[in-house]
């Protein structure tokens, strides 16, 4: 809306008048209302295709009748288990409404007018909306290849900079940065300067290069690592992520938190999904032979694509992709065009079902000739 259609906007704190609301993936609902179909298939917000493991299931059933209760604001049991299956206290773990409200809970403690903070170009677009909802600067560096350069962003620090965001691997790109330099790179950091590293993605990497930087929580005290149960854990409905960092960096979060942040349906799904290996194992094997499928029907076509360690994969359309895309709403597929992250010739796609893969393949053959 324009100044002209909202004059509340005067009202606003001026960094708020610039914001431009991030833009989910479109709901199946949305498009069947709009374009009157049915059959739609949505693989364009990484969801886990397989939804909650079984364990997760029972325990939201027996949690149905307590829910006129509030939830335990303190997170005790789903804290206790997070922090038992990493090895720290239960201190260092911060709770969210998803991961995006942890790295909103990371702006509202570090950042403020006149301070700055450092991005990748191409990496996840909560980033510069958290550090603008704050009145901070937002520092962007040049990607390398798609991926994080990290030479590039330790270039963008300055006596300014207080936080630091990487995903590890990267959305919408699957990217990702080796454990000897990232190690490096947060160890060369000024101790004020918080370094994030989202790992919503970490469950589907098999690399053994690729790094846990949970390990590192207690040896840099300025990390924090965030995690969610939106993608291999198939609950992103209920909305839960975490932190974990050093408690001192946890204690201030925990200040801006609301108390209330996560629901109990999301606690106690989630407290039963961490140690549900059988579902994020049958969910990473799916999601393998789904990017085969994938990246060999590209190949067919001609079209190259970033390589991915996600559950995702984005392709080069070689032309401007967001006709493409209308193309494709219209044979009921529901992709992510990425013009937002300055990449306009390309399409992510999340990896879906055997049948919901072909049903894009298929289209995206259709809408391409
Ligand atoms: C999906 C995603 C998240 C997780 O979001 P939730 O709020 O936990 O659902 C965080 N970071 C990245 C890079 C993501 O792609």
């Amino acid at each position: 809306m324009s100044q002209a259609e909202n004059p509340f906007i005067s009202l606003a704190a001026p960094w708020i008048a610039g914001l431009t609301p991030y833009v989910p993936g479109k709901p199946v609902s949305e498009l069947e209302r709009e374009l009157g179909i049915r059959d739609s298939v949505k693989l364009a917000s990484n969801e886990n295709p397989l939804g909650p493991g079984l364990r997760a299931r029972e325990a939201m059933t027996a949690l149905l009748s307590e829910l006129g209760r509030y939830p335990d604001g303190a997170g005790f049991e789903l804290r206790r288990t997070l922090a038992d299956y990493h090895g720290l206290s239960p201190a260092a773990v911060t709770l969210g409404n998803g991961s995006n409200d942890v790295l909103d809970l990371i702006a509202r403690v570090f950042l403020q007018p006149e301070t700055e903070s450092v991005f990748s170009e191409h990496a996840f677009a909560v980033y510069p909306l958290a550090i603008q909802s704050v009145g901070a600067r937002a520092r962007m560096a040049q990607a390398c290849d798609f991926g994080h350069d990290l030479t590039a962003m330790a270039a963008l620090v300055t006596d300014a900079t207080r936080v630091v965001w990487i995903a590890n691997p990267n959305n919408p790109t699957g990217t990702w940065l080796a454990a000897g330099p990232l190690k490096s790179f947060i160890g060369s950091l000024p101790k004020r300067c918080i370094v994030v590293v989202d790992e919503a993605y970490t469950e589907y990497v098999a690399d053994p290069e690729f790094p846990n930087a949970t390990h590192w929580v207690e040896t840099f005290p300025n990390l924090i690592v965030t995690r969610t149960f939106s993608k291999a854990h198939g609950l992103a409905a209920l909305r839960i992520g975490y932190a974990l960092s050093d408690p001192r960096i946890a204690d201030l979060l925990n200040r801006v938190r609301q108390p209330f942040n996560v629901n109990a349906l999301g606690q106690v799904a989630a407290t039963a999904a961490i140690n549900d290996r059988e579902h994020v194992r049958a969910s990473v094997e799916l999601n393998q032979a789904g990017m085969k499928q994938l990246t060999t029907a590209f190949a067919r076509l001609g079209l190259s694509y970033i390589p991915s360690v996600g559950n995702f994969v984005t392709v080069d359309c070689g032309r401007p992709a967001a006709p493409l895309n209308d193309a494709l709403l219209k044979r009921g597929v529901i992709v992510r065009p990425l013009a937002n992250y300055g990449m306009p010739n390309h399409l992510r796609i999340s990896i879906g079902l055997e049948s919901e893969n072909a049903r894009f393949i298929a289209a995206f053959e259709d809408v391409l000739a």
